[in-house]
C-alpha cells in the first residue's frame, strides 16, 4: 500500500475544516449527497480500490484521471476523466499530460478505453493523446475512436488534429509493423460541426448507442471550437465543460444534471505569485477561466445535485480561498477535485471518495470481445542498412 506522495503526518484539515490534499479524503464537506430521502442507500468502502467494486446496473462511476492544468505536477495530471456505466460502457473525456498513468492504474484493460471525447485542443487536455494511442499492439487492437468539435477552419478541427497525430506517429507505427498487430494503429475521428449550433439549436447529439446519449454544446474559451458534453443514461446525467469563462448558456445546458463538472481557477494575484507569471498576464489567463465565485453563479443556474470543480491548483493554502469565494455566491454541495477522485451516481445518492491505486499495476488483459484483429502485417520497408545489421551480437 502506498501512503500517498508525501503527506504521512501533520495536519489533515484546513483552518475552515476542509480535508487537505493528499490525505485520501475528498475535498468537500458533502461526500454523500442524498437525492431521494427514505430509500435504502448502497454502502461503499471508505476508499475505492480498483477491480474490487462491481458497478450496479443503474450506476455511473466518474474517476478523475487529471485534476490539473498545464502546470503538471506529480500529484496533479492535466485534465481528464473516465466515465464508466453500469452497462459496461466506458468513455474518456480529455486526456491531459500525465492522465494516462492514472488511467492505466485503474485496472481496466486499455482495450476497453477506446472512446475518447475531446472538449477542445488545448495541450493540457490532449497532451497524453499519444500515450493513450500507444496502447496499440500490446493492449488495444481496435481503432481509437475520437469525438470532438470542428474548428474555425478545417486545420483547427478535431479530424485534422487526429490526422496530424497519426502522421506524427508514422515512425512509431512503421517500426511496430510485423512485430505486434497493427489493427490498433488507427484513429477514427468523429468530428461534429459546431457551426450548426445556435440559440435555436443549443446542443447536438454526437453519440447515441445502447441507451447512452452524449450531447455537445459550445462554451466561451479563448477561440472558436471549445465545447462541453452532457451525458444521459438511464435517468442519470452529468456535464463536463472542458475549460471556459462562465456563461449563462452553458449553465442552462447543464440544468437538472446529477453532477456538474466544471473547471475552476485561482484568482489572478495568487496565480501570479504561485506560478511566477506577471500579473498582467495572469489577469488575461484567468479571464478565460472560472473563479470560485463565478462557479457558484453557474451552480445557481444549473442547479445540479453536486458541483465538481477541477483544473484548480491544489495546495494547502488554496483550498479555503476557493471555498470562500464559492460560498460568496452559492451554498449547494460541491467538491474540489484531486487526481483519482471517484464519484458514484445512482438514483438514490451521489458518493465521492478517493481511489487507492497500485502505481506498479500492469495492464489488465483485454476481454474476449475486445481482442480485435491480431494478424501481423509485413515488416516495414524502412529497413536499417545491412552493414549495421551485420554487426548484431547474436546469442547463438
Ligand atoms: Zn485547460
Ligand atoms: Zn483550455
Amino acid at each position: 500500500m502506498i501512503e500517498g506522495y508525501r503527506r504521512v503526518s501533520g495536519p489533515e484539515v484546513t483552518p475552515d475544516g476542509y480535508p487537505l490534499p493528499l490525505t485520501f479524503k475528498p475535498l468537500t464537506k458533502h461526500p454523500v449527497v442524498v437525492k431521494k430521502e427514505g430509500l435504502e442507500l448502497k454502502q461503499y468502502p471508505e476508499r475505492f480500490f480498483p477491480g474490487k467494486e462491481e458497478l450496479g446496473a443503474n450506476e455511473i462511476r466518474l474517476t478523475c484521471i487529471g485534476s490539473g492544468n498545464p502546470i503538471v505536477r506529480r500529484a496533479q495530471a492535466a485534465t481528464g476523466w473516465l466515465c464508466e456505466l453500469g452497462n459496461g460502457d466506458k468513455f474518456v473525456f480529455d486526456v491531459g499530460g500525465g492522465s494516462v498513468a492514472n488511467l492505466w492504474s485503474l485496472e481496466i484493460s486499455p482495450a476497453e478505453l477506446d472512446k475518447l471525447f475531446l472538449s477542445h485542443l488545448h495541450l493540457d487536455h490532449v497532451g497524453d493523446f499519444h500515450v493513450l494511442f500507444d496502447g496499440m499492439g500490446w493492449a488495444r487492437n481496435t481503432p481509437l475512436q475520437v469525438w470532438g468539435p470542428s474548428g474555425y477552419s478545417e486545420e483547427m478541427g478535431t479530424a485534422y488534429f487526429c490526422d496530424l497525430m497519426h502522421k506524427a506517429a508514422l515512425w512509431h507505427i512503421e517500426s511496430k509493423r510485423g512485430l505486434v498487430p497493427s489493427s490498433g494503429a488507427v484513429i477514427n475521428a468523429h468530428e461534429f460541426d459546431v457551426s450548426q449550433l445556435s440559440p435555436d439549436n443549443p446542443r447536438m447529439l454526437v453519440y447515441d448507442d445502447d441507451g447512452v446519449k452524449i450531447y455537445a454544446f459550445p462554451v466561451i474559451h479563448c477561440i472558436y471550437g471549445s465545447i462541453a458534453y452532457r451525458l444521459e443514461w438511464n435517468g442519470l446525467s452529468f456535464t463536463f465543460h472542458g475549460d471556459g469563462s462562465p456563461s449563462s448558456f452553458e449553465a442552462e445546458q447543464a440544468q437538472g444534471v446529477d453532477v456538474f463538472m466544471h473547471e475552476c481557477f485561482l484568482d489572478p494575484v495568487t496565480f501570479s505569485k504561485k506560478a511566477n507569471i506577471p500579473l498582467e498576464f495572469t489577469k488575461l489567463i484567468v479571464g478565460e477561466h472560472t473563479t470560485g465565485d463565478k462557479f457558484g453563479q453557474l451552480m445557481n443556474i444549473a442547479k445540479p445535485k453536486l458541483g465538481v470543480a477541477y483544473h484548480y491548483f491544489l495546495d494547502d493554502d488554496t483550498i479555503d480561498p476557493f471555498f470562500g469565494l464559492y460560498r460568496q455566491t452559492c451554498d449547494m454541495p460541491i467538491v474540489l477535485t484531486q487526481d483519482l477522485m471517484v464519484i458514484n451516481i445512482t438514483p438514490e445518492q451521489i458518493v465521492t471518495r478517493q481511489a487507492w491505486t497500485n502505481p506498479l499495476h500492469w495492464p489488465s488483459p483485454a476481454p474476449p470481445d475486445k481482442r480485435g484483429d491480431t494478424e501481423l502485417a509485413t515488416r516495414s520497408k524502412a529497413a536499417m542498412p545491412q552493414w549495421i545489421k551485420e554487426t548484431l551480437i547474436r546469442s547463438d
